[in-house]
């Protein structure tokens, strides 16, 4: 018999688990209600919703995607979703950048097809903004994009792919990047990679700095002559240290961790500025896990799948569900035959997770879940609990479905 010493540790380590819930798109059995249309509906059920009260303002925060990349989540979860919502009584509107808003169309998303308004983030010119304070990398200040800020509800509705700077973008970079108008995101979000000093100009003769540009077989390396200002561009930078070699006997140049993750802390930090805006019973996280590009949706181009589809995950959680999303994709591992081909120096090896294997071991997937988790913006501990699994449904009876021999409307 157990002690209760030990009954209640098991208590509590079962207390600092989160729930995610999970369904894959695999099914046992060739009918609707084994696939992962009723399994989504079934996770819309379990996630939750009588938080949600009457007429509050409901922001479902997508990455709606650019020019031709079509390979954003479905309308068809996106409907389902916000007829969810309805039922509850709350106002449902999906919200992303002004860009994509306004193109969104171009990739199906319409109020008509969402079953609800698009409004841009930030404002029609990306200038609704409330500026929050903050202190990261000689970072003074962000500004949180206005229109979520204002929402009662967030509903955190995220697109599961690869990503060249963090590895991965999920929830945490759905809002992290997404919450926050373009000058926020592009030029203090991204650029905190150029804080922590990696190239030394005094060393560095304007000839050795060609050099160096020259020895870059990504053409990450950018040297301003005029200004004798160097640049490495983290995002291409797949760590194969050509570079290195080529300043040896100088050593004005360190390609370093540090710099990689800093931007990894930074999206933690802006994550959790955007959650606390928000009641915590008031916050819901979904990663689709369809359609795993390598690059991030804003390329704005259809893209092989690099990892095969898995499902859909929910939680009230943030670390957790990013946590098991990326815990999936290395489980499934790479599709190699899928690498693109202009990907050099990708390293498949075990202890890699699929993302760090494309981009670089310095690009660790996992380091924004820890510093999310430092944060206190949720655990990685989790319990997966899969809805309407393959092996379940293998054994059920389906239910008599009736199909379309002739035209009607059932
Ligand atoms: S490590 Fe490789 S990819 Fe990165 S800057 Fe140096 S040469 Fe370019």
């Amino acid at each position: 018999m157990l002690k209760k010493e030990n009954i209640d540790l098991i208590l509590s380590v079962k207390k600092m688990t989160s729930k995610v819930y999970f369904g894959s798109l695999q099914h046992g059995k060739p009918n609707r209600f084994a696939s992962l249309g009723a399994k989504y509906e079934k996770i819309l059920e379990l996630i939750d919703f009588s938080t949600i009260e009457k007429k509050d303002k409901v922001a479902i925060k997508m990455h709606l995607g650019f020019n031709d990349g079509y390979q954003t989540v479905p309308v068809f979860f996106v409907r389902k979703l916000v007829q969810a919502i309805k039922k509850t009584g709350g106002v449902p509107f999906v919200t992303d950048n002004p860009t994509a808003v306004y193109n969104a169309v171009n990739r199906g998303y319409t109020e008509e097809t969402c079953g609800c308004p698009i409004i841009p983030v930030a404002g029609i010119k990306d200038g609704y903004t409330y500026t929050k304070k903050v202190d990261f990398k000689g970072v003074k200040s962000v500004d949180l994009a206005g229109v979520l800020h204002d929402a009662d509800v967030l509903i955190n509705f995220a697109h599961a792919k690869g990503h060249g700077l963090p590895g991965f973008g999920g929830v945490i970079k759905n809002i992290a990047l997404g919450g926050f108008a373009a000058k926020t995101r592009w030029n203090k979000i991204h650029g905190v990679v150029h804080y922590d000093k990696y190239w030394d100009a005094d060393k560095c003769t304007p000839e050795h700095a060609k050099k160096l540009v020259e020895s870059c077989p990504e053409k990450c390396i950018n040297y301003k002559e005029d200004k004798h200002e160097l640049k490495v561009g983290f995002y291409n930078c797949n760590q194969c240290m050509k570079c290195i070699e080529a300043d040896e006997g100088v050593g004005s140049l360190e390609i370093k961790q540090e710099n990689c993750d800093a931007f990894q802390e930074f999206q933690a930090i802006a994550a959790k500025l955007v959650l606390d805006t928000f009641d915590k019973k008031k916050i819901f996280n979904f990663n689709v896990a369809l359609q795993i590009t390598a690059f991030c949706d804003c390329m704005g181009m259809p893209q092989p799948i690099v990892v095969n589809e898995i499902g859909i995950l929910a939680s009230k959680d943030t670390v957790a569900i990013e946590q098991a999303t990326l815990d999936l994709i290395k489980k499934e591992g790479l599709l190699e035959s899928s690498i693109p081909p202009f990907l050099n120096n990708v390293q498949i090896k075990p202890e890699l997770h699929p993302f760090q294997q494309l981009f670089g071991h310095f690009k660790d997937p996992y380091k924004t879940v820890q510093y999310a988790e430092k944060l206190g913006m949720g655990t990685s501990k989790y319990e997966l609990v899969e809805v309407l699994s393959p092996e379940e449904t293998a054994k059920m009876e389906p239910p008599k479905e009736r199909y379309e021999s002739e035209p009607t409307f059932f």
